[in-house]
């Protein structure tokens, strides 16, 4: 058979290519107009492809302008679980037993739409959650990528089926994949398309149904991707989605008795309880999730300053911190930190902070309250116990709305062990630390419970290789100045961690990816 070849969506790259980029940026500030006139609607939960509306809504505003609502949106419950549930659980027996080239096809058809609704789709998000346009465009594409990519997957492996042997005359015998039953899905707000359309086609795609639950700041995007699957021809029940809250929503969904596996990316905290949950019920299907990180940067003595500099600033600040991916410490040789730290903190104070639709925006504001209170947490914190060299504060000026925006925040004086720089913060926080040599670097940066992403800065192909040996990361990047450690890119670079930032070891994006949604069978028949 000839297998479709893969390539990424690059939209930005190919409109750099082509001169029309100024084209890109006109059609969409002309979207980012024309898409306002749509919110303020009420948004029903969708089951076996119908509309369910709830006695309850909650309202979504914009990070940005915080008056500004963009729709009301059902709140589902435990009852709206158990009906999601025994729908997807009706669908399954069919979906499994229709062939893997029919599944693929609806999903190469959903790209397909969400292709000709990329413009409206990387608009919505400047709204939802602020996300700058090229990031959120990159976003669009990567949800693009994981429907196609995981497509090409399926074909290559011939819908994972037809391993046959004969290892004795007579002896017939078939091993293949076969797919679990109901997943729940839980999304997080931080990719809200990119990440739910990639677990969600990962649970599908190999035969299985699911039960989706968007982050509650961010279920404008999740309908955007179920109207995709709608109008590519999923039957009904496929896929449920159920907005609502994680004690509402979530829970129920993770006890249900007939949610056989579950597909999660957002803290550590919940997706190990969510570990333990399905091991306390017994439940013997998978838990694949992705759970965040404390991403050290490695500056060598050898590195080009200007480009580690770019790379922490971007890979720190950009859609302010709230990625997984973020960088947040950099281990920095004692004898360029005076020149690195000088410079970081020149060119944090020169990024762009603003509206995420502001085309030279690059720091946009923080996703809810919360997010801005932890904020203020550290930053207090940091000012007591360490030295802050820039930021540190709200932002609140006269050409802003009513948003959340802070200041990227540069820290140094901090211990290696200090809560700082070992928790989680999901915000624009980097710590700086000196250190002797690349060993003290890789040593200190491996000392963490996460394992995602690292960057090292370095022009000597030996220390290239000694980090690369050592450092203990799913992600690894070196000398990459458009940002140290966040923007993988579907198949090149499969995303995931080692350590408490991952509980499979196989990446999203990447080759293994789709056989954790799958159990093995082997078939013998004699004579
Ligand atoms: N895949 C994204 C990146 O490479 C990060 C995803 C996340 O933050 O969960 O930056």
């Amino acid at each position: 058979m000839t297998l479709s070849q893969f390539e990424n969506e690059l939209t930005i790259h190919e409109h750099t290519q082509a001169g029309t980029l100024d084209e890109f940026h006109r059609a969409y500030e002309a979207e980012v107009d024309d898409i306002r006139s749509d919110f303020g609607a009420t948004h029903p939960l969708r089951i076996d492809g119908d509309a369910v509306e709830t006695g309850e809504t909650f309202t979504v505003t914009n990070p940005g302008d915080t008056d500004q609502v963009l729709g009301e949106f059902a709140a589902g419950d435990e009852t709206h679980v158990d009906e999601a549930v025994a729908a997807a659980s009706d669908a399954f027996d069919e979906w499994k037993e229709t062939s893997w080239e029919e599944r693929v096809a609806i999903f190469r058809d959903a790209a397909d739409v969400i292709q000709d609704r990329k413009l409206e789709i990387t608009a919505l998000m400047a709204y939802e959650n602020a996300k700058t346009r090229n990031e959120a465009i990159a976003e669009v594409d990567e949800a693009i990528d994981f429907l196609r990519y995981y497509s090409s997957e399926l074909e290559r492996n011939e819908g994972y089926t037809a391993d046959t042997h004969e290892p004795t005359p007579g002896q017939r015998c078939v091993s293949d994949l076969q797919p679990y039953g109901v997943f729940g899905v839980v999304a997080p707000f931080n990719f809200p398309f990119a990440i739910t359309v990639g677990m969600t086609t990962g649970a599908l795609i190999t035969g299985n149904t699911a039960v989706v639950k968007p982050a509650s700041t961010t279920p404008l995007t999740a309908h955007a991707f179920y109207d995709a699957l709608a109008e590519a021809g999923i039957p009904d029940g496929v896929v449920n989605l159920v907005t609502g809250g994680g004690r509402a929503v979530g829970q129920p969904m993770i006890e249900h008795e007939d949610v056989a596996g579950f597909v999660f990316t957002g803290s550590r905290e919940v997706g190990l309880e969510i570990q333990r949950t399905f091991d306390e019920l017994g439940k013997r299907g998978p838990v694949v999730a992705e759970l965040g990180g404390k991403n050290p940067v490695i500056v060598s003595d050898s590195a080009d300053v200007s480009k580690a500099v770019s790379g922490v600033k971007f890979g720190a600040f950009s859609f302010s911190g709230q990625k997984c991916s973020a960088t947040s410490r950099v281990y920095v040789h004692e004898d360029i930190a005076d020149e690195f730290t000088e410079q970081l903190v020149e060119e944090t104070n020169d990024l762009s902070i603003g509206k995420p639709e502001n085309r030279e925006t690059v720091v946009s504001p923080l996703i809810d309250d919360s997010a801005i209170e932890r904020y203020d947490d550290i930053c207090e914190t940091a000012a007591a116990d360490g030295t802050v060299l820039t930021g540190g504060s709200r932002i609140d000026r006269e050409n802003l709305p009513t948003g959340r925006y802070v200041e990227p925040t540069v820290v140094t004086d901090i211990p290696h062990d200090h809560a700082l720089a070992t928790d989680e913060h999901f915000l624009p926080f980097v710590t700086i630390h000196p250190v002797s040599s690349l060993e003290e670097g890789i040593t200190k940066a491996n000392d963490s419970d996460y394992g995602l992403c690292a960057g090292l800065f370095s022009e000597d192909e030996d220390e290239i290789d000694t980090w690369f040996d050592r450092i203990e990361s799913g992600m690894c990047y070196v000398n990459r100045e458009q940002s140290a450690t966040t923007g993988a890119l579907v198949e090149a670079q499969p995303f995931g961690g080692w350590k408490y930032s991952g509980t499979t070891g196989k990446f999203a994006g990447g080759p293994w990816y789709l056989q954790q949604f799958m159990r093995q069978q082997s078939r013998t028949v004699v004579g």
